[in-house]
């Protein structure tokens, strides 16, 4: 096959299928967001016109910038990096998803924003704490916050697996705490998992939402 944008991608949409049906789910149960990073606005413009319809940023500058160059584009925006208290309102505006809420004062911000915003709550799963994401003890007692916040609304967790790790086990975390999370707040059922190294096993454990940048965008330039 040909290695164009529209190609990668739909390469994609085909192993998420198999992977789906492979774990006996059915494939429209599973958001495929295109994390386009480092990627310039045309790349988006093209990865709407091949049919995608979510994309993804992690930095805010990057991703309002972008956003302004596609006013006229329907796709539907996700925040999934880390998240500075004082910018979640500017976020908003252009998002309706975020899926790194790790904390309260993050939670009051979004709390201020006027408009309905879907949230993940974000799992720290490595042993180091600058890395975004909450700690596992501390996400029953954020997802009481949100659940306590009218504008927003708990999908469920995010995290994203360690490097050099076996991401299987650590997805069974994520979805062990999903449970839990469960008899709380029984609504919150989505997972945010998988990225392009590891989306299959993601799905094997019951994702909802990938989030995939090189597999389809192919190599950030300027990142390393
Ligand atoms: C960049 C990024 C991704 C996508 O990573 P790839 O390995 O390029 O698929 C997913 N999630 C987050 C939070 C990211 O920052």
């Amino acid at each position: 096959m040909e290695d164009t944008l529209a190609a990668r991608w739909s390469a994609v949409q085909q192993q998420v299928t198999a992977a789906a049906f492979e774990a006996g789910r059915a494939p429209e149960d599973i958001t495929t967001i295109v994390v386009t990073k480092f990627h310039p606005s045309s790349l988006v413009r093209e990865l709407a016109q091949a049919g995608v319809q979510h994309v993804g940023e992690n930095r805010h500058q990057e991703a309002v910038t972008k956003h302004a160059e596609l006013e006229d584009v329907p796709l539907t925006w996700h925040f999934v990096g880390q998240l500075q208290s004082n910018k979640a309102k500017a976020v908003a505006h252009y998002c309706s998803v975020i899926h790194s809420v790790d904390r309260s004062s993050l939670i009051q911000s979004l709390a201020q924003v006027e408009k309905k915003l879907d949230v993940f709550l974000e799992v720290n799963l490595t042993d180091i704490p600058g890395r975004g994401g909450a700690e596992p003890g501390d996400i029953l007692t954020l997802a009481e916050t949100v659940l306590g916040t009218e504008n927003l609304v708990l999908r469920g967790l995010m995290a994203v697996a360690p490097v050099g790790a076996d991401p299987g086990r650590d997805f069974d975390r994520v979805v062990a705490m999903s449970a839990e999370l469960r008899e709380l707040a029984p609504e919150a059922r989505d997972l945010s998992l998988g990225m392009s190294g590891d989306f299959v096993e993601a799905i094997s454990r019951g994702a909802t939402h990938l989030r995939i940048g090189s597999a389809i965008t192919g190599k950030r330039p300027n990142s390393t």
